[in-house]
């Protein structure tokens, strides 16, 4: 019997066309809506425009959308498997998002487009394609939400969007992708060595700002962020992770205040470590409470923080990063 997949529209690219003056916009019907009958798979394939909207209007509570529709098709609806389509610009954030929250096994690829419907090598439907055999695929079972563009099957924990045009823009640094997509196959050749998942209910809006170092950085925004009692700071760190003492005034207030401060780098590839002991060096850092991360990038630490803000945990917060 043929497996059934859901395909939920949110907007982005994907679903936009070019006007005459050259400018990509959203438009009342999806154009991808009409298009499914050009894909070649065996799926019995189902859509619903769940929302239309471009990627930089996505909240919280979009997520909570997709969250519940997702579970309600496995749970209630015996969906074999979810395909999402998404804009670009935020798709990673809502890859890594449901992949710590939900509370499903089923395959589920998301994908997206950089080039509009009607534009010159458009991308969109090939990428939906490659997505459906994805979620088709029984080796894509439990590996949480995989982010499939350019014929390519990435984790959603690492993956990040790496250029503004062009359409191979998704990788994963430090790792690479976790898997190829031919003309009719899926193909897996890497596997996380951990999948997390903290299977929250509901996601509540808490302040987790982000903020990125620099040479010389002020305590400014920190102070404010400690002075406001937010719910917690994610810093992009210069290197393996140190920062400049100019800021760590700031730094301490935040830790005063009992405010988690999660530290990633700024770097691209790599982890973050205790390495430097110099003033603002790691180890010191470390000492001092901050917690470190291991290749997660600002936009995912914060989505990790705000997921972890939202359980009753057993262990200590630093223990999760
Ligand atoms: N700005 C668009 C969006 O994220 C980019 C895209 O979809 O490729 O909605």
């Amino acid at each position: 019997m043929a497996k059934k997949l859901l395909i939920l529209h949110t907007g982005g690219t994907i679903s936009m066309s070019e006007g005459e003056d050259g400018k990509v916009s959203p438009s009342d019907k999806n154009p991808l809506v009409a298009a499914l009958d050009k894909l070649n798979h065996p799926a019995k394939l189902y859509q619903e425009s769940l929302l239309n909207v471009p990627s930089p209007h996505i909240t919280l509570d979009h997520w909570q959308i997709l969250k519940e529709r997702i579970e309600h098709a496995v749970q209630a609806e015996q969906f074999d498997g979810i395909v999402i389509t998404h804009g670009t610009d935020t798709l990673e954030e809502t890859a890594y998002f449901l992949d710590l929250a939900l509370n499903t096994k089923v395959p589920v690829a998301i994908t997206g487009a950089m080039r509009s419907s009607n534009e010159l090598g458009a991308d969109g439907l090939i990428n939906l394609q490659s997505a459906i055999l994805v979620a088709l695929s029984d080796e894509s079972q439990n590996k949480g939400v995989l982010v499939v563009m350019n014929d390519e099957i990435h984790h959603a924990k690492f993956v990040t969007k790496t250029h503004t045009t062009n359409v191979a823009t998704f990788q994963t640094p430090t790792f690479g992708p976790c898997g190829l997509v031919t003309k009719n196959q899926v193909i897996y050749f890497q596997h996380l060595s951990q999948y997390e998942h903290f299977p929250i209910e509901r996601l509540t809006k808490r302040n987790v700002q982000l903020v990125k170092a620099y040479v010389e950085m002020d305590s400014f925004l920190l102070e404010q962020l400690a002075q406001h009692q937010c719910d917690g700071v994610v810093i992009e760190a210069l290197g393996a992770g140190n920062l400049p003492p100019s800021c760590l005034s700031g730094v301490q207030k935040l830790l005063d205040a009992k405010i988690p401060v999660v530290l990633v780098s700024r770097a691209f590839n790599g982890i973050t470590q205790d390495v430097y002991d110099y003033l603002g060096g790691g180890k010191q850092l470390k000492q001092q409470g901050i917690i470190f991360t291991k290749g997660l990038s600002g936009q995912k630490a914060r989505i990790k923080l705000l997921v972890l803000l939202n359980q009753s945990l057993a262990q200590p917060l630093a223990n999760y990063f």
